[in-house]
């Protein structure tokens, strides 16, 4: 499966196998609200070994509340969160 941003600078490459049992996530947290822009964030996660990117991204670091770091991505020119 290939994921592109917008823009189309930026691409996630996932094999199929790996891609059907990605971790589904919804949240309705504030910061998921702002990162998105919308009343929750969809999110699905893959193991980072699993993926593979391509173009230029920019990461963003929070601590959520369970105390943990959290880092997002997102592309620079466009702000598709990847
Ligand atoms: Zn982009
Ligand atoms: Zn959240």
């Amino acid at each position: 499966m290939e994921a592109r941003c917008q823009c189309g600078q930026l691409r996630a490459e996932i094999p199929e196998d790996v891609a059907r049992l990605g971790a589904r996530v919804m949240c309705h947290c504030k910061a998921c609200q702002r990162r998105t822009g919308s009343p929750f964030g969809l999110m699905v996660y893959f193991p980072r070994e699993d993926v593979i990117l391509s173009g230029e991204s920019t990461e963003y670091t929070r601590i959520a509340d369970s105390g943990n770091e959290l880092t997002h991505g997102f592309c620079p020119t466009c702000g598709t969160p990847f």
